[in-house]
């Protein structure tokens, strides 16, 4: 674990223990939702794949855990008291381990009531959310060093992302190998923020909803 996850996960604890103690002392659902509000990390969790939009997945899912505890990779956490969801809502961290698309998607076979949804059984199909090159400064690809880390472990390499290459315009004779998204093609499985090589990721994944900008319905492109 690299200096930057340790401290967020010891953050992550102290938060925990800061908040046990003070739910222990002054009851009622009213701090809860003060303390879910300023923390407000909940709305960029990744869920399982096969979930479907938060309105109906919160809905379906009844926070049995079932797709957790059948996680071979341990990738599916339940959400705690502090985690700005509510508690037992099933989520993905993908720097800490990411979906790895198993082939039979034990976490969706699990699920007892579809909030997962039992029709998704190809890894195209998931759609978890989507990586975005958000440090495009600290990149080491876009820096015209040779990593591409995040391409070579992509599950849908050369489909999700490629590699799109033009001359460094810093040395005038060395290329530049630039990692690319694309959002219709990525699964959001968080394989690449995983193992982008630098202490804090310059890919993440988001969900869709957070990075899709909506094109209003005056513009027409006349060429799609
Ligand atoms: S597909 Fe596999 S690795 Fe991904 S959440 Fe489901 S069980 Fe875990
Ligand atoms: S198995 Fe389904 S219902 Fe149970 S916690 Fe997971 S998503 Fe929710
Ligand atoms: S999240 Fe990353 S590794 Fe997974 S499909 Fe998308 S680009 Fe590939």
């Amino acid at each position: 674990m690299s200096d930057a996850e340790k401290i967020d996960s010891e953050e992550r604890v102290s938060r925990r223990s800061i908040l046990r103690s003070a739910t222990g002392t002054v009851s009622g659902g009213l701090l809860m939702y003060i303390l879910f509000g300023m923390l407000g990390r909940g709305k960029n969790f990744l869920k399982p794949p096969g979930a479907a939009e938060d309105e109906v997945f919160n809905s379906l899912c009844i926070r049995c855990g079932k797709c957790a505890k059948s996680c071979p990779y341990d990738a599916v956490k339940i959400a705690d008291i502090d985690e700005g969801t509510a508690i037992g809502t099933p989520y993905i961290i993908a720097r800490e381990i990411p979906c790895y698309l198993c082939e039979d998607f034990p976490c969706i076979s699990s699920c007892p009531t579809n909030a997962l949804d039992h029709t998704v059984i190809l890894r195209e199909q998931v759609k978890m959310g989507t990586a975005i090159v958000t440090d495009r400064e600290s990149c080491l690809s876009l820096n015209g060093i040779r990593c591409e880390v995040c391409y070579r472990v992509c599950p849908l390499i050369d489909k999700a992302i490629t590699l799109e290459t033009y001359r460094n315009p810093r040395t005038g004779r060395h290329a530049i190998f630039e990692p690319v998204v694309h959002r219709d093609q990525c699964v959001g499985c968080g394989q690449c923020e995983y193992k982008c090589v630098l202490d804090r990721p310059a890919i993440k994944v988001l969900p869709t909803k957070v990075i899709a900008g909506k094109v209003g319905k005056h513009y027409i492109f006349g060429w799609k």
